[in-house]
């Protein structure tokens, strides 16, 4: 792996810098080449066993690499740079093991000092001693703490965290905003004093951490609900709002922070920082280079939305599969002429069969995934196809089915339509592709175009839920309006109601009204003139195979 190579040459070169590589270069390289993968294979080991550590710390020092800046260096690059070299989530497994190394160091440099002790005379001894207690606070100090800042690091992070077992805590993690483009602009140099300034603003607000380049930690221990940790959240806003005077520029820095309260007792370090970093992630930039921050760029942690973030990523992991499998599959809910009750179509509802799950998902769950995914478009054909297939042997019904607007933009959508109309023997007539009234939907004029010159009928969903305009609409090649069940609620809108049906009547469009749910709403409709109508009380989505 050239990763664990240019890290070799890295810890080799820290270590040198420290002036500890005896003999040849080479042999130390070759030497430091295999612990580093040992320590690899450690983290990688199933079940993972923390002790192979403590014997590479040992033969660092029978290495003669015993200074405490080999330590230090070690950690830091080990910490560092690992997890992206074996994944974020061996962060954990690399700490532990970075934990027996260095008390396998510092075990293997007492029994080192002990030996050479014991061939020393008694003055001599009294001054070994205060020599080692010295490189004692040497080494404590370059193991955890960083060496840019001297701030604790994470490896003290966390053991602060596990040590901390009671009352309520607050962590915060701040991270400023766009530090790279700005090391890039101005050089390392004063990005690093740059860091070393925001860190004595950040001093004072709780217990400080420096976990990477831009993250900082501030542990608030004492408070007494989410308010106390928002509060210091608010301060570090302020305190880092003037700006920064570095060699004449004045630097404006903003920052993000993840914010996590709760009660200390049962959770792990590792949690933690976990749960901090995932509301990191949720928070919104905050940055601007002339003003002051905004105040709006930190999150809270909150288990709900945790776990539903957890579950999503599993549907989304599940999905290609779960195509495959055949999971998923359609309901189709009756489309109803107003004036004689008749069926005249039916709209296919995408639904998810999950093994292990009890009913079905509905699509709520699951197409916006697949739209992020891109397997919505499989997804999507894979459902007209069954949908088509379903219509073709029914030969009153119309079809319709809904289309996504990220389908829209896929080039070969209308070429799949004619494809699959073509294997299955529906009639273009027959379908009606339903598309959401949004901005981003009704861009596509082209290709809606394309979609009519099939002859396929076209129809705008959730009409009414506030993007197109009527001047908008004679433009696009839709045949039917399906208006939202929003326009059916309250009396005092049946005016507008009317205006909008007879509106769409001109434009030569058709009108659905869906979520009719009472018998009065269904006659109301059926008196202004609204064509066809769809809803629970005139019949639910059903499987019909
Ligand atoms: P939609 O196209 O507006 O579909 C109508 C939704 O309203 C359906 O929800 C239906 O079950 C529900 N509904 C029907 N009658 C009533 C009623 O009387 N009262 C109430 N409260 N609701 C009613 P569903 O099946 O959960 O679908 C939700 C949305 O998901 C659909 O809204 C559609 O936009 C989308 N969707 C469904 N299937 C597909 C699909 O195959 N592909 C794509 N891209 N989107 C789909
Ligand atoms: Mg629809
Ligand atoms: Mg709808």
């Amino acid at each position: 792996m050239t990763g664990l190579a240019a890290l070799t040459d890295d810890w080799l070169r820290g270590v040198a810098a420290a002036g500890f590589v005896p003999g040849v270069r080479a042999r130390a390289r070759a030497a430091l080449h295999d612990l580093l993968e040992e320590f690899v294979a450690a983290v990688r080991a199933e079940p993972f066993d923390p002790a192979p550590g403590t014997r590479i710390g040992a033969e660092l020092v029978d290495l003669r690499m015993s200074a405490p800046p080999v330590i230090g260096t070690t950690v830091h690059l080990f910490a560092g740079r690992l997890p992206a070299l074996l994944g974020d989530d061996s962060r954990g497994r690399i700490l532990e093991l970075l934990d027996r190394l260095v008390t396998g160091f510092v075990a293997a440099q007492r029994d080192a000092a002990v030996r050479a002790a014991e061939e020393m005379n008694r003055s001599e001894k009294i001054h070994w001693r205060a020599v080692q207690l010295d490189l004692q606070r040497q080494l404590q100090q370059a193991v955890l703490h960083r060496p840019d800042t001297g701030l604790p690091n994470e490896q003290h992070l966390r053991k602060t965290l596990a040590d901390l077992g009671e009352g309520r805590l607050g962590l915060m993690l701040l991270r400023v905003d766009r530090y790279d483009e700005l090391t890039e602009a101005l050089g390392h140099d004063r990005g690093a004093r740059l860091l070393t300034a925001v860190a004595r603003r950040l001093r004072p607000l709780g217990l400080l951490a420096h976990l990477a380049d831009d993250l900082f930690a501030v542990l608030v221990t004492g408070t007494s609900g989410p308010d106390d940790v928002l509060k210091v959240a608010d301060q570090a806003t302020r305190v880092l709002a003037p700006p920064f005077p570095i060699d004449g520029h004045r630097l404006h820095v903003t920052a993000t922070a993840g914010l996590v309260e709760r009660p200390a007792a049962g959770v792990d370090p590792g949690s933690w920082l976990h749960d901090a970093r995932l509301a990191l992630g949720w928070a919104p930039e905050s940055f601007t280079l002339s003003g002051p921050a905004r105040p709006e760029g930190f999150a809270v942690f909150d288990p709900d939305r945790a776990e539903a973030e957890r579950r999503r990523h599993r549907l989304a992991a599940d999905m290609p599969s779960a195509l495959e499998r055949g999971e998923f599959l359609l309901h189709y809910q009756p489309l109803v002429r107003l004036a004689d009750r008749a069926v005249i179509g039916v709209e296919a509802l995408a639904r998810w069969r999950r093994p292990g799950d009890a009913g079905l998902l509905g699509p709520g769950h699951f197409i916006q995934l697949a739209e992020r995914t891109g397997l919505i478009r499989p997804l999507g054909r894979r459902l007209l196809e069954d949908a088509c297939r379903w219509g073709a042997a029914r030969p009153d019904l119309l079809i319709s089915v809904n289309l996504s607007p990220v389908q829209l933009r896929e080039a070969g959508l209308v070429g799949d339509v004619a494809d699959i109309l073509h294997r299955t023997g529906l009639p273009a007539a027959r379908l009606q592709l339903e598309i959401t009234e949004t901005a981003e939907s009704l861009r596509y004029r082209s290709e809606l175009a394309a979609l009519g010159a099939l002859g396929v009928r076209l129809a705008l969903d959730d009409f009414g839920t506030g993007y197109s305009s009527l001047a908008v609409l004679t433009a696009l090649p839709f045949t039917e309006a399906k208006l939202a069940a929003e326009f059916l609620l309250g009396a005092g809108r049946r005016g507008v109601l009317r205006h909008i049906i007879d509106a769409c009547h001109a434009l030569g469009m058709t009108v659905t009204a869906e979520g009719i749910e009472t018998a009065e709403q269904e006659s109301i409709l059926r008196d202004l003139g609204c064509d066809h109508g769809q809803g629970f009380h005139l019949g639910r989505p059903t499987p019909y195979s």
